[in-house]
């Protein structure tokens, strides 16, 4: 992409309506514009972070098994009715009523149209166990939506349904739902620590939220130092092996972490003092094992070999895809913009051509731009005629973490400079027919 064709509504001034770090650079990069309060438009550099989230995602989900569905984001009010739960959600659900006076409702989360869509379909013990997944906007009518994508109104949220034959099997799919969690965060670059959650009236032990460690979160935290260590690693994982996925989970549970709905002071102080850690935490997902609670309501049964009928065993699992946006830059930045980890950076190097009308300047970065495109990078050239230090500071702003220096005095000496964003080391790479030695350099 030229910058000179694209759309890269950069601000000069810092917004004065942003109050953390990652608010901030989503506007001054233009990333996102408000529409109105905690609902907001993907400008182009923005929606290329939230589509790669949001593949890493999907391909986690898949490799553990999950089936990908897409369910509407308007639903009727009358399968909450079913469920009960349409009085109990309160203000935080939008509620309108289409022309036929039928009252409808903007999701903020779907367990009861994923339900009536297992009951329709399923009904014998041979069909389990199933996950059905989807990405989709959910709506949530916050009180107070601030923080920019982090408490938005309309959020996107990957959320999974799990339908077991027992607890057993439902434990199965909420380790593999823990893992498969894991794993995204890990290939996101980021670091989440499972921490247990409040199960409300349901009771026991299976809920766990994700947390990564920010001063700016909005949640207290408290953990055991020793689960920092922790990391799948490129371990391929074999999610049907259930007793290597619990040792797995076991592995990650057992070090003390919680927030402070669920901390327990006498549990923590039996931490070695020096290993006790508090601080905040961004909520980044949470999984959920609540057994019959929607199946029971809404009649989703199925048939036993012995021929007994039983409400099927349900868990939900949430990621929250557009807050991760932000949990990312909180996460991965400095003071001069944000630094995008490798796997969700909007593209894979920057051109900045230092004398955008010097001829050679121009045809050179055209050059590497079309042979870095051939194999397969997506490249941004900024070809603006724009001042170097102008050139520097927006570059720096959108975090690309690869620059490619192209300039006069380089050229004349046979060289392109390429710079890492994250600790600003130049390193010179000669100029040369096929540009090899600069691919590879791209590829580490
Ligand atoms: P919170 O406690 O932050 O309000 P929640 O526990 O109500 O979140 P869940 O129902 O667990 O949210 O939703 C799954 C995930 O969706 C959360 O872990 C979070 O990452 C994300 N999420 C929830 N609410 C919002 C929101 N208002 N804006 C952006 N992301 C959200
Ligand atoms: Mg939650």
């Amino acid at each position: 992409m030229y910058l000179s064709k694209y759309f890269l509504p950069i601000l000069k001034e810092n917004p004065s309506e942003a109050q953390i770090t990652s608010h901030r650079l989503m506007l001054r990069s233009g990333m996102i514009k408000q529409s109105s309060a905690g609902i907001y438009s993907w400008l182009p550099l923005g929606l290329k972070v939230l589509k790669k989230i949001e593949s890493i995602v999907i391909e986690e989900q898949i490799a553990a098994g999950h089936i990908p569905i897409l369910m509407p984001t308007i639903q009727s009010a009358e399968l909450w009715r079913e469920s009960k739960r349409l009085d109990d959600y309160g203000k935080e659900m939008l509620r309108f009523e289409d022309r036929h006076g039928r009252l409808m409702l903007y999701g903020p989360t779907n367990e009861e149209l994923v339900t009536d869509i297992f009951r329709s379909f399923i009904s014998s013990y041979k069909d389990l166990p199933k996950t059905l997944f989807h990405i989709q906007w959910k709506f949530r009518d916050e009180v107070r939506p601030r923080f920019g994508v982090m408490r938005g109104r309309e959020f996107f949220m990957k959320d999974g349904y799990s339908f077991d034959i027992d607890k057993k099997s439902a434990i199965h799919a909420y380790n593999r739902h823990m893992i498969s969690y894991l794993k995204t965060y890990e290939r996101l670059g980021l670091k989440a620590i499972p921490m247990k959650a409040d199960t409300g009236p349901i009771g026991g032990d299976y809920s766990h939220e994700f947390l990564v460690l920010a001063s700016t979160g909005e949640s207290q935290v408290f953990y055991d130092s020793n689960i920092s260590d922790l990391s799948l690693g490129d371990n391929h994982i074999e999610y049907d092996n259930s007793s290597n996925l619990k040792s797995i989970v076991n592995k990650f549970t057992t070090p003390y972490a919680r927030t402070d709905e669920t901390h327990d002071v006498t549990l923590f102080e039996k931490i070695p003092e020096n290993r006790r850690m508090s601080g905040r935490g961004i909520e980044v997902g949470q999984i959920f094992y609540f057994g019959t609670k929607y199946s029971e309501s809404m009649g989703a049964k199925i048939d036993l070999p012995n021929g007994k009928r039983i409400p099927v065993e349900m868990g939900s699992h949430g990621i929250g895809v557009s807050r991760l946006v932000g949990a990312l830059i909180e996460a991965n930045h400095d003071q001069h913009g944000i630094i995008w980890p490798k796997a969700v950076s909007p593209f894979d190097a920057v051109i900045i051509n230092l004398k955008q009308n010097d001829k050679k300047c121009h045809e050179i970065s055209i050059k590497i731009y079309d042979i870095l495109k051939v194999n397969g990078f997506d490249i941004l050239y900024d070809d603006r005629f724009e001042s170097v230090g102008a050139k520097f500071s927006s570059i720096d702003l959108i975090g690309i973490p690869i620059q490619i220096i192209v300039g006069p005095r380089g050229l004349s000496e046979g060289i392109l400079e390429i710079k890492s964003r994250k600790d600003g080391i130049r390193k010179n790479i000669p100029l040369s027919e096929n540009f090899l030695e600069l691919i590879n350099a791209i590829k580490i």
